[in-house]
């Protein structure tokens, strides 16, 4: 067998271009656009890419975009005021603070603070509460991309055995919950887990969630199996040059699975899409405008 790619890339372009008409649905309703608050604290380069790429995309969704480039000896009380500010500021929906934080900055302390109803990341105890009973909150951006994916792919998840390698609070446990919720049955593996190969050869979804370049190996998988790699490493390539692998050894899973996403081009677009998708829910949900479940 050979895997279907699932074209995450694509599915996230289609999903912006939704948020970009809602986005103009919600300015011309509230009078307003939508925005998203983007803190960063210090010059680490990757997240100096990340948070000028939300920028860009929110701009290009029709949002506005607010950006708070702090210095790396920001003191803790100081993060804390500029999150304090955007909280009570109306303009502002949506508030992401880049992780990781410097050393000194408490970052439990940092998202406790931002307002749950402008968590539009979901890392707040309040959004996973929710998430974990079943009420609407914010859910991490990588996880939901990840279920959208898989619901794209096969409809309805009922009954299927999910195997989620990873228990991260950003990726592993929420994508955990959503499944769940979406009544699969759910295993989630870990560093401790005993047998490894055994237990995702049981499993009609894998959601690979690591950090560890092409670990998930192709005699793993169940043959049809859905494969979702959420990994993103930089390992040596050919002539001294870098090259991005996921966590699953794509050519091997690719003989074997039913579907499966790349990378790159698989997972990672998602979460940019889903956080714009977010921000305007939560300016939807700010402005008291009706947006009916599942629009988006
Ligand atoms: P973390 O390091 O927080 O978590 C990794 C998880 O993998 C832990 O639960 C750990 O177990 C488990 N693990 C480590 N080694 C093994 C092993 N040998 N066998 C089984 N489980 C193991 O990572 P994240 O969840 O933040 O990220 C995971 C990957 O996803 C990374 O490659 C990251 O770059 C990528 N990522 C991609 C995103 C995207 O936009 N596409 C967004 C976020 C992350 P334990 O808990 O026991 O230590």
């Amino acid at each position: 067998m050979t895997a279907a790619v699932i074209d995450g890339k694509a599915f996230a372009a289609n999903l912006r271009g939704e948020v970009g008409k809602l986005a103009a649905a919600f300015e011309q309703q509230a009078g307003r656009k939508a925005g998203l608050a983007v803190v960063l604290v210090g010059e680490d380069p990757a997240s100096q890419v990340y948070v000028r790429s939300k920028g860009k995309s929110t701009l290009e969704a029709g949002m506005a975009s607010f950006e708070h480039k702090l210095p790396a000896d920001t003191a803790e009380a100081d993060l804390l005021a500029v999150v304090e500010r955007l909280n009570a500021d109306p303009a502002v929906d949506g508030i992401l603070v880049q992780l990781p934080l410097p050393g000194h900055i408490d970052e439990q302390k940092v998202i406790a603070t931002i307002n749950p109803d402008k968590d539009v990341d979901g890392f707040h105890v309040t959004n996973a509460g929710r998430l974990a009973v079943g009420q609407p909150g914010f859910v991490p951006c990588t996880p939901l991309g990840c279920l959208m994916l898989l619901k794209d792919r096969l409809g309805d998840l009922s009954g299927l055995d999910a195997v989620v390698i990873g228990r991260s609070n950003i990726v592993g446990k929420p994508m955990a919950q959503l499944l769940i919720a979406e009544s699969c049955t759910v295993t989630v593996a870990h560093s401790r887990t005993r047998n490894l190969p055994d237990v995702v050869k049981r499993a009609d979804i894998v959601v690979a969630a690591v950090g560890r370049p092409e670990m998930v190996k192709g005699e793993w998988i169940k043959p049809g199996a859905t494969v979702i790699d959420v990994g993103i490493n930089r390992v040596a390539g050919a002539e001294g040059k870098t090259r991005l692998v996921g966590d699953v050894d794509y050519a091997g899973a690719a003989a074997v699975a039913g579907a499966i996403t790349p990378v790159p081009g698989g997972v990672g677009p998602m979460t940019i899409a889903v956080l714009l998708r977010n921000a305007l829910v939560a300016a939807y949900r700010n402005a008291g405008i009706p947006l009916a479940d599942g629009t988006i």
